[in-house]
């Protein structure tokens, strides 16, 4: 024990308030409600006592004071990993430490914990460069990472993870640490998809890309076209290069006048294309699909969304190793368009091709798995009223549909609210997760970091 005053939990609040430049706030506190507001609107947290540290000083403080304490410490970013309110401990809100510097020189970004991806984006942007970012520029660039970050530049770059060259850690006993390739080696690793239990980063180092311009491109297909768009579109994926990136989401859309006509209120199939190269060479290499079916829309320029507002919502995903047109088929019959949006309130039912860089890391090993999965599948669901139920109930029905094809392996990234209970202890191959295991008990040998999946 370092600190130099005996805290109880009781005292905690205080023993904060004289420790810490940044903000301690309890739920009587007007700033409180800041601290804790997250982006799903479908539960709340609602921890005693909420800090936004300023500096590492300020984290090594509330580590050192929980553990003390005996009191759970859990980090939020900007929410959009958490699939439940935490009630208990110290939320450790990181916004205070966000900050980017890009070093053009290294094509390399330092980013501080609480930073959006937009804002990364935004800084590299005027040096010709981009970061491997989600495809929601909304979420935090750190919490991202940490759950392995599967983007549209996917297949072409890697994962968000495989980026990463060092980050700036509070481990659970209290140090601040740099860790890298050759420092702490094995947190390192484990920080790289590992999810949590491992210490608060206050800051990490990133490998930016240079490109200026990726052209993307989505393509909606009417409801009579699906099937047949959706099994060309899956022999397409067997034979794209690297630099092709490629989604295709069954999507319900709203009756929403501010929608285009053909896509207003309809249930159409979205093939999502990125393609890293000159823009000819990608438009050919989608020449085909085109000619499977008629779209009944173009949007030229897709590639990545805004930043979402706080939503409703369920979502839930796995990885396969493959499709077939018995898989699509069998998605097809539990949620395609011959069902309503009363029947079926999903909004999306996604997959994504993955291979190319995300197969293997081009740098040094780390803890992301599902590395030989060949799709993510991905399911939302956004109708307040039946999240817990309806909502949970299909996607599950979804993912059991294609059980046979389910990949060992998946990034915690992509475990949502209605996967099956314990899925995020199961997205890692069990070498993996023994060894993460090891990890975080040395480095958070009281057990004092909290998930954000599990109660
Ligand atoms: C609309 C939307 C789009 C998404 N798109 C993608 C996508 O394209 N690809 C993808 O891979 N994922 C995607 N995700 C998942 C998202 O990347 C993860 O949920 C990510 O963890 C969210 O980052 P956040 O800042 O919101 O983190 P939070 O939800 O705040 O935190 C997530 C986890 O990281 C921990 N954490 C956060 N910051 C720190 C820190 N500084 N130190 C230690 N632990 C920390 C938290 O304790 C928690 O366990 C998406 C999610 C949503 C809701």
């Amino acid at each position: 024990m370092t600190a130099d005053i005996t805290v109880t939990a009781s005292g905690v609040v205080e023993a904060l308030r004289g420790r810490l430049r940044g903000e301690v706030a309890t739920p009587s506190d007007a700033r409180y409600g800041e601290l804790v507001a997250g982006f799903h609107l479908a539960f709340a947290h609602t921890p005693p006592v909420a800090v936004g540290p300023t500096g590492v000083d300020d984290v090594v403080a509330i580590v050192t004071l929980a553990r003390e304490a005996g009191l759970p410490v859990t980090a939020l970013g900007e929410g959009h990993g958490f699939h439940r309110g935490v009630s208990d401990g110290i939320l450790v809100r990181t916004r205070g430490l966000r900050s980017v510097t890009v070093d053009p020189a290294t094509n390399t970004a330092r980013i501080g914990a609480g930073t959006k991806w937009q804002e990364v984006a935004d800084a590299a942007a005027p040096f010709g460069l981009t970061p491997l970012s989600g495809s929601d520029a909304g979420v935090g660039a750190v919490g991202y990472v940490l759950g392995g970050g599967l983007g549209p530049l996917g297949r072409t770059y890697g994962y968000g993870a495989d980026a990463v060259i060092s980050f700036d850690v509070v481990t659970g006993d209290g140090r601040a640490l740099t860790v890298d390739d050759q420092h702490h080696a094995e947190l390192f690793w484990a920080l790289r998809g590992g999810n949590h239990g491992l210490g608060i980063v206050t800051a990490m180092t990133v490998r930016l890309v240079p490109l200026d311009t990726v052209h993307g491109n989505a393509w909606y297909y009417a409801a009579t076209d699906v099937e047949a768009v959706l099994r060309d579109w899956v022999r397409w994926c067997g034979g794209i290069p690297d630099t092709m990136n490629t989604y295709a989401h069954l999507v319900r859309m709203p009756d929403d006048p501010e929608l285009p006509e053909p896509l207003r209120g309809q249930t159409l199939l979205e093939l999502i294309h990125i393609y890293v190269g000159d823009e000819s060479d990608g438009l050919e290499l989608v020449e085909p699909l085109l000619r499977s079916a008629e779209p009944v829309f173009h949007e030229p320029g897709r590639v990545r969304e805004d930043t979402m507002a706080p939503v409703t919502v369920a979502d839930g995903g796995i990885y396969l190793d493959d499709l077939d047109d018995e898989a699509v088929d069998a998605i097809l019959a539990l949620a395609g368009p011959q069902h309503s949006y009363d029947d079926v309130p999903l909004v999306s039912v996604g997959l994504q091709r993955l291979g190319g860089a995300l197969a293997s890391p081009r740098t040094s090993s780390n803890a992301v798995t599902g590395r030989d999965a060949a799709y993510a599948f991905h399911v939302i669901g956004a109708e307040p009223d039946v999240i817990d139920t309806v909502i949970t109930d299909q996607i599950r029905a979804l993912h059991c549909c294609v059980d046979r094809l389910k990949s060992s392996g998946t990034i915690p990234n992509y475990i949502g609210k209605a996967n099956e209970p314990g899925e995020v202890d199961r997205a890692w191959l069990p070498d993996v997760r023994r060894q993460l295991g090891r990890v975080r008990e040395q480095y958070d040998p009281d057990g004092i970091f909290r998930d954000s999946h599990t109660n």
